[in-house]
């Protein structure tokens, strides 16, 4: 029988706030463990939680990003469960009253746009970090009640590449937005993934397995390959798919079984006492709106409808939020958007290293554009751009200094590529006798050799009239 696979993701992302959720400790990645609790993160009794208004302003700023319909007043829940990194026996999260529902976000796949529904996006903290290490197990309480948004994803994809690309879409709206950091490596986007099979036209939804917290797009893609293929197998050999949490072993490639329905948690949910409804009114809404910034497909489609960019340019160029920045604000100086983006993806793209949302880009909007500025004018070729580009990098000179230095000049004296074109035409007498007889390929070389005199100093344009004009 022919099956279709059903997909839908739950992804926890970190909110870029200063501080936790609940209390004034530090969100910052990387401190030693266990210096960055109080008596709130750590669960000590008497100890309450106060929001923070920077945390619901973000979550508030996720759920317009997707497109959700705001819950005017939603409620926080205590989600209980006993492990070791969890101090408070319980996680405040939301849960029937969540704070948006009803979203979407528009992926691209196969060259088509696809619109994959959102459910719900709802604050809630982090846990703390078990550490296994040595035969000991320790616990890091630093992550402990850092704010986060659940996104959770209807069930609309239909194959592992889908998955990867919603989820590749999905941190990219969040990065735009300025509300998460993307960095899957420091857990600050995280997904599990929910997979199962029905008969291909069947409406309703098989059984489905849950895999937990994979930490890259590419193990998305294969723990889904693999668990699609696992359960073809199970439904091919005439057996039933098991409700149940499944994790991914990277190393062997399989998925493996963590838990069953059964052995499932009750986390008996209640209103959490200790926080006030939470209160998003429609002038509150209405001004977080207005500080959206422009998300990826919006600012894509303006770079080629409004700046003459090609659709690929535009995907390339959209890559970051500092590549972007970069590229308008240059594209705005310089007036020749198109050219500019052949440049930034030539050359600037390959000295940009990107870290979540932080980037190192080793020059400024205003070295680029001033270095074409001087190839428009004349005054130096596209080859010595090159050579100009590879001296301002990663320093804060301005392009017309480093000409000076080099003494580039472009020759545009006809009289002076006349006589180097002369010199090469004798130097090179039988692919001159080929070209006159026809042999119009050869051109190019002529114009090669021309420019290798010059060292890439004559104006191209000049040396082809010339050249026509000795040749043809
Ligand atoms: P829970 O909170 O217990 O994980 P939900 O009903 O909230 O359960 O579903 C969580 C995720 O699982 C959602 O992203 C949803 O799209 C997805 N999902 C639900 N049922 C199926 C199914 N039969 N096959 C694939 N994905 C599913
Ligand atoms: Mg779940
Ligand atoms: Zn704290």
């Amino acid at each position: 029988m022919h099956y279709e696979a059903v997909i839908g993701l739950e992804v926890h992302a970190q909110l870029l706030t200063r501080t936790k959720a609940f209390c004034a400790c530090s969100t910052a990645y990387g401190a030693p463990p266990n210096t960055q609790v109080c008596p709130v993160c750590l669960g000590l009794p008497g100890a309450l939680p106060v929001m923070n208004g920077e945390a619901v302003r973000l979550a508030v700023r996720t759920a317009l990003a997707l497109s959700c319909t705001l819950r005017t007043v939603s409620r926080f829940a205590r989600k209980n469960y006993f492990y070791p990194d969890l101090p408070k026996g319980y996680q405040i999260s939301q849960y029937d009253e969540p704070l948006s529902e009803r979203g979407h976000l528009d992926v691209e796949v196969g060259g088509a746009t696809k619109r994959v529904g959102i459910t719900r996006v709802h604050m809630e903290e982090d846990a703390g970090k078990n550490v296994h290490h040595e035969g000991v197990s320790v616990v890091d309480l630093n992550r402990s009640g850092v704010p986060l948004v659940e996104i959770v994803g209807e069930p609309d994809l239909r194959s592992a590449a889908e998955a990867a690309e919603y989820l590749r879409s999905l941190r990219d709206v969040l990065m735009f937005a300025g509300v998460n950091d993307g960095n899957l490596e420091e857990g600050s986007f995280r997904c599990d993934a929910n997979v199962s099979l029905r008969p291909a036209g069947e409406a309703k939804l098989g059984t489905r397995v849950e895999l937990k917290n994979i930490n890259s797009f590419r193990f998305v893609e294969r723990a889904l390959a693999h668990e699609i293929a696992r359960q073809q197998a199970v439904l091919d050999a005439g057996g039933r798919v098991v409700q149940e949490t499944r994790g991914w072993d990277e190393n062997e490639g399989v998925t493996k079984s963590l838990r069953s329905k059964e052995e499932a948690q009750d986390y008996r949910y209640f209103p959490e006492p200790d926080l006030p409804p939470l209160v998003v009114d429609d002038a509150f809404v209405a001004q977080v709106q207005s500080t959206l910034p422009e998300l990826p497909r919006a600012k894509r489609e303006r770079f080629v409808a409004e700046l003459g960019v090609s659709a690929y340019a535009a995907q390339v160029l959209t890559g970051h939020p500092r590549v972007a920045a970069l590229f308008e604000e240059a594209a705005t100086l310089h007036g020749q958007p198109a050219r500019l983006a052949a440049f930034v993806q030539s050359e600037v793209l390959r000295d940009v290293v990107t870290h979540g949302l932080d980037a190192r880009i080793p020059v400024s909007a205003r070295q680029v554009a001033g270095l074409l500025r001087l190839v428009d004018a004349g005054a130096i070729s596209g080859k010595q751009a090159k050579e100009v580009y590879a001296k301002i990098v990663g320093s804060e000179r301005a392009p017309e200094d480093v000409v000076a230095e080099l003494g580039l000049v472009q020759v545009s004296d006809e009289g002076v590529i006349e006589a180097v074109c002369r010199q090469v035409i004798a130097d090179n007498p039988r692919q001159a006798e080929q070209l006159r007889a026809g042999k119009a390929s050869l051109m190019g070389f002529f114009v090669g050799q021309v420019m290798k005199q010059t060292k890439g100093s004559a104006n191209p344009r000049l040396v082809n009239d010339v050249l026509q004009r000795l040749l043809g």
